[in-house]
Order: structure tokens, then sequence, then C-alpha cells
């Protein structure tokens, strides 16, 4: 495990020694502002004040993200989607020899170590899915990050917060917890953890139990050192001060969002239970988040016969593992009867 005052060792030099760039709005909000060669003429929508650039640091929202998520708002910072944070990671750290990815998994994380010219060290999952910290701290090697989803996707189920923390206390490179789903699942989050754990980056967004995709909302807990870095290597003004309003919102009033959820996931559960009582449907695999993964006769051709329907879904088949698996998003009461009503269909007929 590593101290707070060796997290840094993994920050690339260029990050530590980078002067970063100083805008405008760093130093005031309001006044007569004259810095920053903005339109003087305040144009609003919505309340949100248009014509000025937004606040760099986030202030309100991370504000309301400490309230939501119990950690100090120097832990915390906003992406544009929780996206743009995986981004920040490959920017910050130095990720040489790899990065240790537990696959099936979401795909982003191989991407950017794509196109960030990273080795990618594949960690298997046992049966069910499940992380087996052993497995993984014989596997990951020298690697120096590793990518861990809970609620994952697309398998859905949470990862074991025991092998997490064995994986913390006895290995020395980053881990970086994506937990964009856990509002839908039973088990807690473990982002509080950071406080303990240095070397622990938690990843979550409002893009799914906040209903907010279209807003690109996400954001990222670690140790304040850490954060310094991400304020460094992050775009000036990454967050549109409609952005930041729209996320304050959500935050603020959390009874939309619960309610939402509870009926997310009482509509996840009950689907559960209607496929796996579908002839054809052969696995129904469990969730702790807002979609099911399954596996079913000809899913490539089931796939097919159900967006040719309107109905559409993931084909997860060409992923190792995961042979005629479909995945499909917990949607509305009726949606979902749609699309049990035509999965059936087509599975008679196939
Ligand atoms: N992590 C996981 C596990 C996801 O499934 C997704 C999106 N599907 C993201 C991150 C990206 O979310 P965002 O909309 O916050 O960029």
């Amino acid at each position: 495990m590593r101290t707070a005052d060796t997290v840094l060792d993994a920050v690339r030099e260029a990050v530590l020694r980078l002067e970063p760039y100083h805008c405008a709005r760093e130093q005031a909000l309001d006044g007569i502002l004259l810095d920053a060669n903005e339109n003087p003429y305040p144009r609003t929508h919505d309340g949100v004040l248009l014509n000025r650039y937004p606040d760099p640091y986030q202030r309100a929202l991370r504000t309301a993200l400490s309230r939501y998520v119990g950690l100090g708002s120097d832990w915390l910072l906003a992406g544009n989607g929780s996206d743009e944070v995986l981004d920040w990671v490959f920017k910050v750290f130095d990720l040489r020899p790899g990065v240790a990815v537990a696959e099936p998994t979401y795909g982003m994380y191989r991407v950017l170590a794509d196109l960030y010219d990273v080795p990618v060290i594949t960690i298997g999952l046992d049966e069910g899915f499940r992380l087996n910290a052993n497995r993984f701290l014989q596997q990951a090697g020298p690697s120096r990050l590793a990518f861990l989803c809970s609620p994952n996707n697309p398998t859905g189920n949470l990862l074991d917060s025991g092998q997490i923390r064995q994986i913390l206390d006895e290995w020395s490179g980053i881990v970086v917890l994506d937990e964009a789903y856990i509002e839908f699942s039973a088990g807690s989050s473990l982002i509080r953890w950071v406080e303990q754990y240095p070397n622990l980056l938690v990843l979550r967004t409002l893009s799914k139990a906040f209903g907010r995709a279209g807003l690109r909302l996400g954001y990222v807990a670690a140790h304040p050192d850490l954060i310094a870095c991400f304020l460094k290597v992050k775009a000036p003004y990454n967050l549109s001060a409609w952005t930041q309003a729209e996320g304050f919102r959500a935050l603020e009033d959390l009874t939309d969002m619960l309610r939402q959820v509870r009926t997310i996931v009482a509509e996840r559960d009950r689907l559960l239970e209607e496929l796996r009582s579908t002839a054809g449907v052969l696995e129904v695999f469990p969730s702790d988040a807002n979609f099911i993964l399954f596996r079913c006769r000809d899913a490539t051709r089931v796939w097919q016969a159900l967006f040719d329907d309107g109905v559409v879904v993931r084909n997860r088949s060409s992923v190792k593992g995961l042979e005629n698996c479909i995945r499909v998003s917990v949607g509305t009461g009726e949606e979902n009867r749609t699309f049990l009503e035509r999965l059936r269909f087509h599975l008679e007929r196939l």
C-alpha cells in the first residue's frame, strides 16, 4: 500500500513540473469583470449566466458533491462525463509498463490504453465474474494501475469489497474503481475508502441514477494531491456554467433520483424474474445495476430481429466469455413489456 507521500511517485514528471495555464475566472467570479474578454451584456438561460466563463474550480458543484458523498470538496473534481476523468488518468500517471483491466468490463479503459500506447494486462474474473484478489495479485505483475468496475458493466455484478481491500492492502499500484452504477446496488459505495487508501481513485457519474447522461457530468474522488494534478491537466473551463448549475440542482434535491432508482430497481428485479422464465434464455446473470446481461440461443439473430422491431439492445456476443450474451438496459415498465414480448416472440421462432 502507498502512503500519501508516495502516491505522487506514479505521476508523470511533466505533470509534477507543469506550470498550468492560469485562466481569468480563477481569481474572481464577480465584480467589474474586465479580465476575460467576455461580452459584458448578461445573457441567461434558465437562471444560468452564459456570457461569463464558468468557475474553473467548480466551487459550488464540488460543495454539493461533497455533501452527497461525504468527502471534503478538495477530494473531488468533476469532468465532462466520467469518460473525461478516465482521460485525465492516462494524462496524469506514468503507466508504463502497463495497466491491468479486469475483463470483461467497460470498453473505454482498453480504448484509452490503446490510444495512449499503454499495454493492457487482462485480469481474468472468476466464475460469476467475481474478482479474485489472489489471482489479481499474481496476474497484475508490474502494471502500475488497475481498472475495476463495480457494479461491473456489462456483467452487472458488484465486486466483493473484501477482495478489493486485499488488492489495496497488498498491491503497490493505483486502483481506479468505477462506480458508475453504484446507486442501483444493494451494496454500499467504497468512495470514502479514498481517505484510507491514497492509491484508490473512485469514479462516479450523474449519467445513470441521476438521469443526466446528456448533461455530461462525472466525477472522481481521490487524495487532494492527486486532485491537484487533475486540476492541472484538465481544460480550464471543462464544465459549462449550465452543467455546473444543473449538476448542483440535481445534487441538492435527491428525492427525484431516489424515487427513480427505486422504480428502476423494482423493474429490474421483475425483468430478471421474467427473463429467467423465458424459454430460449439460457442464463440470466444477477444484476446490481440498471441493466441485465443474459445468454440466449442465437443472440446475434435475436439482436437483429429485435433491432428490426425498433427494440435496441446491446449484443455482447463478440466479447470473450460473453458468447451469445445480450445486455438490456432497464427501461420504463411499458418498454420492458414490449422488449419481453418481442424477445419471446423471436426466441420461439428463430
Ligand atoms: N463507466 C462505466 C462503467 C460506464 O458504463 C460508463 C458509460 N456507459 C461510463 C463510465 C461513462 O459514463 P459518463 O457518461 O459519465 O461518461
